[in-house]
């Protein structure tokens, strides 16, 4: 059961932000990651990808953001073929990926850095996020005094300081252990829904899929193929205002 697209590949004219047709990926020749992966997201969607381990759903953000390249199928973002990283999507890991010699804020500065002089506006910017994710205090901290629930979010901090409006969240909270992960997928991801970029966000717990999910992408195991796409019926608070905070230590 395939999902339909507007478009069997090239740009599409709904302003689909992702269209994949047919998308698969072999490594090696042999290993068959994704196989004919079909499926549109919207601007602005939140969407859960959920499927067992092995499925391709690494494979399947890796291609969008770029960093591998399909073996078959077509693959558009904002309707230009996928083949390169882009400043316009962003993506987060299982691990936090933050540089050990830098503190929080200078992690959070850094795509800003790579590609241009750092503004006081950036700084001040760059400082709120690290607020809202809830590193207040440890701004000027280095990864190694934070926990690994706390880099996550210096992490994130990073990845919306990007400005990118497409966001892939690979299993952001996947190294935590249970309890962390539940706290921290209530709170970040709800930062990460109010700041209505659209998302795409890899899990293999269903219950973490429908929060604040748009639709639910569910894979096949291996080879891993787009089975069925599942709408989340009811609507979410998105407003942050109206969202009960918890308090932040881990
Ligand atoms: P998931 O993220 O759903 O757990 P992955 O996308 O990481 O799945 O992997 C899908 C399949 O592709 C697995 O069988 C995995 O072993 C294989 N695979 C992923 N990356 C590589 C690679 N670089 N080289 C060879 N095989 C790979
Ligand atoms: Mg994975």
């Amino acid at each position: 059961m395939y999902h339909e697209t507007r478009a069997a590949d090239g740009a599409d004219p709904g302003g689909a932000v992702i269209l994949g047709h047919g998308v698969s990926k072999l490594f090696g020749g042999t290993v068959v990651a994704l196989e004919g992966a079909t499926f549109t997201v919207k601007p602005r969607q939140f969407i859960s990808l959920v499927g067992p381990s092995g499925c391709g759903k690494s494979t399947l953000l890796r291609m969008i953001a770029g960093l591998i390249e399909p073996s078959s199928g077509s693959l558009h973002v904002h309707g230009d073929p996928v083949g390169k990283p882009r400043r316009d999507v962003g993506m987060m890991f299982q691990r936090p990926t933050l540089m050990a010699w830098r503190t929080v804020l200078e992690n959070v500065l850094l795509p800003t850095e790579l590609v241009r002089k750092v503004t006081a506006a950036d700084r001040d910017h760059a400082l709120e996020l690290i607020e809202l994710v809830g590193l207040k205090d440890f701004a000027y901290a280095f990864p190694s005094q934070l926990s690994g629930g706390m880099q996550q979010r210096a992490s994130l901090a990073r990845l919306l300081q990007t400005g990118a409006d497409v966001l892939l969240l690979d299993e952001p909270f996947g190294a935590l252990d249970e309890f962390t992960r539940e706290r921290l997928n209530l709170e970040l991801l709800r930062i990460v829904a109010q700041f209505g970029r659209t998302t795409l966000f890899v899990t293999h717990n269903i219950q973490e899929a429908i929060f604040l999910a748009d639709e639910v992408f569910v894979m096949t195991p291996r080879p891993g193929r787009i089975a069925g796409i599942v709408e989340v019926p009811f609507e979410r608070p998105r407003d942050i205002s109206l969202m009960q905070t918890v308090p932040f230590n881990e």
